[in-house]
């Protein structure tokens, strides 16, 4: 089935003489379980796009459905991870508070609360870290505290901009194969949008290159990947 479907969609900021079109009319869909990416340039409008996608900017024109509801405010059962993990964690909250944060404004009593916190941690690899504070952790461990705050509250999709941007070449790759294996284990929807198409061919089931400002798909490619 369909998880997500962006329909003619366009971004311009400003207006008059000011005004400057990030996106220009894209449509795609993303089928649920598929882990997509959206590879192009820097200042494409990747980040416009995810941003529209998330509900945080509203397109100028076209829409955007998440399993078929027209998205308009940010959806319940969207997460969204940035590239900056050290400005997305709260400092003064234990790691195991961050991922439980997203869930205190969802009908999840505090019992359950914890019991996704520690099921997230688990699933990135980061069982009995819970207690520290964001700033007694590598970059690296930060980010997968995104990923399973992000996780906690159990997205029917996930976006990720640039996620792994921040992080080293050898953390980078664990990041890499943290997400098949949720998208594998979980059957999660995932879309990635990045400026690095080795990244996006190595992560993903399928690539959508878009072309540079404004941005436009220019190629929709299947990934096969060699048997595991
Ligand atoms: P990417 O994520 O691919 O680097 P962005 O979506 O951040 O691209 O930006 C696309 C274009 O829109 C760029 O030319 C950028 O300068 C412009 N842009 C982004 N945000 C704003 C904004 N808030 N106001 C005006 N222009 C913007
Ligand atoms: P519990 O629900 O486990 O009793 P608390 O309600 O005491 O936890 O809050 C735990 C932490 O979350 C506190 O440090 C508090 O400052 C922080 N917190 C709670 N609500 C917000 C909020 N809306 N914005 C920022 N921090 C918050």
């Amino acid at each position: 089935s369909t998880m997500l479907e962006v329909s003619g969609l366009s971004h311009t900021y400003g207006s008059g003489e000011k005004a400057h079109t990030a996106v220009r009319e894209l449509t795609f869909t993303v089928e649920a379980g598929q882990l997509a990416s959206i590879v192009g340039p820097s200042g494409c409008g990747k980040s416009t796009l995810l941003r529209c996608i998330a509900g945080l900017t509203p397109p100028t024109e076209g829409t955007v459905s998440l399993h078929g509801d027209r998205v308009s405010g940010v959806p319940d059962d969207l997460a969204v991870v940035f590239q900056d993990y050290s400005r997305s964690l709260f400092p003064w909250l234990s790691v195991q508070k961050n991922v439980e944060f997203p869930l205190r404004w969802r009908p999840v009593s505090k019992a359950e609360r914890r019991t996704r916190a520690t099921e997230a941690l688990e699933q990135v690899g980061l069982s009995g870290v819970g207690g520290k504070f964001p700033w007694q952790l590598s970059g690296g461990m930060q980010q997968r505290v995104s990923i399973a705050r992000a996780l906690a509250s159990r997205p029917a999709l996930l976006l990720m901009d640039e996620p792994f941007a921040s992080v080293d070449a050898q953390t980078r790759f664990e990041l890499e194969d943290l997400t098949r294996r949720v998208q594998r284990e979980q059957g999660s929807t995932i879309l990635v949008v990045t400026h690095d198409i080795d990244e996006s061919v190595y992560l993903s089931d399928r690539v959508l290159v878009l072309s540079k400002s404004p941005a436009s798909i220019v190629a929709d490619l299947p990934v096969a990947l060699p048997a595991e």
